[in-house]
Parts: structure tokens; C-alpha cells; sequence
């Protein structure tokens, strides 16, 4: 009896070997120092935000040095699969602008000579390389129930020794090959494990892009490569998947860094090269009570991609600000060069946090109205559109219809040195500019400054407009409010008004405020002038009669 003949028995349909699939997928020609990496999510159909970010850089680098960027569908584990889980994982990086160069396209297509790119449809070559592992020596079939599991962990609990199936306690590994080629004929349930030659006493080193040398002890545990339903385990896959695709760096969460013993076992006896190896660290978050704890799918609704596509946040300023939780010299070089995208920023591995990064959505709405503030009133324009076209109809029709308008009131303070901050995303601008439209504009109530007698009120509103009302240039408009707060016993000096408040009954800007108000409801809005320019004089003539009828009520 020897190893190959309980391989052939294992496998009797496996005719091909490691050799084949090493000719099948070819080293990759590309340029000295191109990065092939991957992003390798399982489909559970939602994207966190931690793997956005790892998605992104995972994208980047290749990009900087041009590489390649693949999708893999990790989806072994079919607990964690759900339906259209591909599809939704395909939409979040297509909604983000994360092109990938090869993979899977969607649930049905995929790019690229490296494939299949779906682990369930590899189980051909995961069977080659277990059948292989067997026929070396370098895995062995496990026989063991959970029950015998559970023994060999109480006895350890008992002796105080470490947790695992290892050495003498790996029962199976010293079973006789004719007694495992017997129990496996009789059809006797059983997985496959690696056998391992690891020494405990000895050290291992990890070198990780992130955090440097990191030390482990070698790994003795002789690990379950495949499931006993034919399916291998993350770490066989892995190791087989990022091989045969030629990945040269695998950027991954760093909960799989103490996994990493085990994968560089495996490279080894396989006698493959070793990637590069980048753990990011945890998205985190403040809690209001000051404690830290890692985003939570459950309890934070922004931990969802989608979110941000559903609150109209624009894809680059959330891409702004991941790089800026990625790389600590982001945000300041992007301050000395505002002109520049994250295409021109050179990534660095050494520059992020090993600690994990703390996701703070006020800083992303923060980097987002910086962004929004700088496009042109075409781009803030047609951002609105795509997104009210998906989530509010009733605005999408109004913005279509008075497009030239839209875009005018969209342009108040823009395209100017210092343009206005007023949206941090589409979703908000509705609620910013509804006065702005006939259609829009029902107001329950008004927001009176200091001002409030409704004679007063009426008298300043009826003056105005019987005498002063003159949209034609900025200058003669300001001239004439002036002129009106001082028929009216109000200051139109600041200066004056604060030297001697007493001998006024206000000032311009409690003038102002009662026009705005009278206008639009709300006592802050842009610049009046150019929302009174635009209104035009019937309209706001309709408005003040309005007043006039709820202040009499
Ligand atoms: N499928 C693994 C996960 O979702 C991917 C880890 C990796 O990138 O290798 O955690």
C-alpha cells in the first residue's frame, strides 16, 4: 500500500496534476515591479466600509505601477452566500469607480485567463493539489468525530497544554495507511489535514508591508485543508487561488495575520512563491461614550456602502476620505495640491495605521461639501440629476424642467475663490433650495429674526416694494435696502447702529432679514440678491401677498 494508491482512491476522477495547471497559468508578462492584487470578498451581498477601503488600495497599487486588479468570489463557505450576493458586491465597487481589470464581471461573465474566479467552480483544481498533497505525504484523511475532538480538548484543558490537533494528539496522522485506505472504502466520513512539520519552539517570521518583521511560533497544528463535503478551507484556497492567479501582493484584514503561519507552510511545501503580504487594520469607531470598537455592519448604517450611494454622497469625496484614514500624508498633500485626484497621489503601505483607522462620517460630510463646493454648477447639476433620477422623482421633474434655472441657483457663490459650503450631499440640496420653486414652495411656518409686529413687518415688506424694489444690478439693489432702512428709522450703518443703538429702531440687516424671510421662509440663505434676481419681481410680489394673509390670520 502506498500513498498514492489512498490518493487514487480519494480522487479516482483526478487526471491531472500541479504540472497542468502551472502551464495552464502562465507567470504574467508584465513590467519589473507590476503588482497583481486582488480583492476577494465572500458574497454575503454587503460591502463594508473596511473592505471598500482595502478594495480601493487593493485597486490602487496596480495601478500606480501597472499591474493588474482581479475580482475573486470567495464563496466556499456557503452559509455566508446569499442570492444575488456577486451581483451586489459587482454594484458597490461599479458605484465606486473600482474598475477591475480581470475576474468576475458578473455572476455569469468573467474576464481573463486566470479563471475560474469563483471558488466553487475551481473544485477541480483544489482536488488536484489535495490529491497531490496526499500522494507526497503531506496531508493525511481525519476520521475523527466531533466527540473525539471534544475529548482530546478536555484532555488538554485538563494537562494545561495548548488547544489543537497536533503531534500525538493528531490521532489520525499516525493511523496505518491500509486502516485509512479501509475506512475510507467503507465510506467512513472524513476530512483532509496537513501535516504538518512545524516546530512550536521554533520562530517563524512574517514580513508585512504595513507592520513590518512580525514573529510567530512555526505552526505544528495540523489544519483541516479540506471540508469533509470535498470543500477546502480558507487557508488551502488561499494558497492554491493566489498562486495559480500569479498575485504578487494579497492586501487582507488583520484578523488573518496569525493565519499567516500556516499560509507560508503551505506556499513551502507546494514550492511556490511567497507574496507579499499587507494586513490592513480594522475600521474603527468612537462610540459617544468614548469607547472604541470596530465598525459594526449591525449597528452603524454608514458602515454599508450603499449608504453613501443612497445619501447621494459623492463616490470621489468618499473616496477622498478613505484615503485619508489609509495614508496619514493624504490629506496634506492633497491640500497642496487641490487640483490633483487620488490617481496622482503615490500610495504607501508604511504610511498607514497598524492600529486601525478610525472612521468618523462628520469628517467624510466635511470633505464632501469641500468637494462638492468646487465643481462646476454643470457637474453639482448633473450629480443632482442621476441621483434624484434614482430616489426623487418629483424633484428629478422639476430640475429637468427649469434646467437653466436649476443650474443658476446651483451656481449662487460657486466658481468664485472661496465658493460656498452648503451641501455635503444630493440628497440635502432639495431641502436647501425648495423655495427657489413655485411647485416646491409651501411654508408652515417662518423662521422672523428680531422683527416680528406684523404691521411693522408689512409696512417694511409694502415699502419696498412700492418704492425700492430693483434687481438690476447688485449695487442699485443694495443701495435701495439701504435706502429703505433709513426711511424707516433704521440703521444702514453698522457702525453707527453699534455706537448708538438707542436712536434707531434697528438695522439693515434687521431689514434684510425680514425681506429674506418674507421671500423664503428661512432667516439664512446665499446671497439674496442673486435668490431675489432669480425669483424675479412676480413671484416675490405673490410671496409678500401671501405673508400678508397669514399674518392676518
Ligand atoms: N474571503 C476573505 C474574507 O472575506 C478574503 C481574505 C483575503 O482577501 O484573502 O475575509
Amino acid at each position: 500500500m502506498t500513498n498514492r494508491d489512498l490518493a487514487n482512491l480519494m480522487y479516482p476522477n483526478v487526471t491531472k496534476t500541479p504540472d497542468d495547471y502551472e502551464k495552464k497559468y502562465p507567470d504574467r508578462n508584465l513590467p519589473e515591479g507590476a503588482v497583481v492584487s486582488r480583492f476577494a470578498p465572500s458574497p454575503t451581498g454587503f460591502v463594508h466600509m473596511g473592505s471598500l477601503l482595502t478594495a480601493l488600495i487593493a485597486a490602487k497599487v496596480p495601478k500606480d505601477t501597472k499591474g493588474v486588479f482581479y475580482l475573486r468570489i470567495e464563496d466556499t463557505d456557503g452559509k455566508r452566500s446569499i442570492e444575488n450576493g456577486i451581483q451586489g458586491i459587482i454594484d458597490d465597487l461599479d458605484n465606486f469607480d473600482i474598475t477591475i481589470d480581470e475576474g468576475v464581471v458578473s455572476e455569469s461573465l468573467e474576464k481573463g485567463i486566470y479563471g475560474p474566479y469563483i471558488q466553487t467552480k475551481r473544485k477541480e483544481i483544489y482536488d488536484t493539489y489535495a490529491k497531490y498533497m496526499i500522494e507526497n505525504d503531506l496531508a493525511y484523511p481525519c476520521f475523527c468525530s466531533e466527540e473525539e475532538l471534544d475529548e482530546i480538548r478536555s484532555i488538554q484543558e485538563k494537562n494545561k497544554e495548548r488547544i489543537g490537533y497536533y503531534g500525538k494528539y493528531a490521532r489520525c496522522r499516525h493511523l496505518s495507511m491500509e486502516e485509512a485506505y479501509d475506512r475510507i472504502k467503507n465510506g467512513e466520513k472524513y476530512v483532509i489535514r496537513l501535516k504538518s512539520h512545524g516546530d512550536f519552539n521554533k520562530k517563524v517570521e512574517v514580513n508585512d508591508l504595513v507592520r513590518g518583521k512580525l514573529e510567530f511560533p512555526e505552526n505544528d497544528i495540523d489544519t483541516i485543508l479540506i471540508k469533509s463535503d470535498g470543500i477546502p478551507v480558507y487557508h488551502f484556497a488561499h494558497v492554491i487561488d493566489d498562486h495559480l492567479m500569479r498575485t504578487t501582493h494579497i492586501l487582507r484584514g488583520e484578523e488573518w495575520i496569525s493565519s499567516t503561519p500556516i499560509h507560508l507552510q503551505l506556499f513551502r511545501m507546494l514550492g511556490f512563491k511567497i507574496p507579499k503580504y499587507a494586513h490592513l487594520g480594522l475600521v474603527m469607531k468612537v462610540d459617544e461614550d468614548g469607547t472604541r470598537r470596530k465598525l459594526s455592519k449591525r449597528k452603524d448604517p454608514e458602515a454599508a456602502v450603499s449608504y453613501y450611494h443612497e445619501k447621494g454622497i459623492p463616490v470621489e469625496a468618499v473616496k477622498l476620505y478613505l484615503m485619508t484614514i489609509a495614508n496619514s500624508n493624504f490629506e496634506e498633500w492633497l491640500n497642496q495640491n487641490p487640483d490633483k485626484t487620488i490617481d496622482d497621489f503615490k500610495f504607501d503601505f508604511k504610511k498607514m495605521s497598524t492600529s486601525g483607522s478610525l472612521f468618523d462620517i462628520e469628517k467624510l460630510l466635511n470633505i464632501s461639501k469641500n468637494y462638492i463646493s468646487r465643481l462646476t454648477k454643470e457637474e453639482v447639476y448633473s450629480g443632482l440629476c442621476e441621483w434624484t433620477s434614482e430616489f426623487d422623482s418629483e424633484f428629478y421633474n422639476i430640475i429637468v424642467n427649469y434646467k437653466d434655472y436649476t443650474m443658476d441657483i446651483l451656481n449662487i457663490e460657486r466658481e468664485q475663490k472661496k465658493p460656498r459650503k452648503d451641501y455635503a450631499s444630493y440628497s440635502e440640496i432639495k431641502s436647501q433650495i425648495f423655495y427657489m420653486y413655485d411647485e416646491l414652495y409651501s411654508p408652515t411656518g417662518y423662521e422672523w429674526g428680531s422683527i416680528t409686529d406684523r404691521k411693522e413687518i408689512m409696512n417694511i415688506l409694502n415699502t419696498y416694494m412700492d418704492k425700492y424694489f430693483d434687481v438690476s444690478c447688485k449695487e442699485e439693489w443694495f443701495d435701495n435696502v439701504r435706502k429703505l432702512t433709513d426711511i424707516l428709522g433704521y440703521a444702514s450703518n453698522m457702525k453707527d447702529y453699534k455706537n448708538n443703538p438707542n436712536n434707531y429702531k434697528g438695522s439693515v440687516a434687521d431689514i434684510s432679514t425680514v425681506l429674506r424671510v418674507a421671500i423664503t421662509s428661512k432667516c439664512t440663505t446665499p446671497d439674496l440678491y442673486v435668490i431675489m434676481k432669480l425669483l424675479g419681481k412676480e413671484k416675490i410680489k405673490k410671496r409678500i401677498a401671501n405673508i400678508e394673509k397669514i399674518l392676518a390670520d
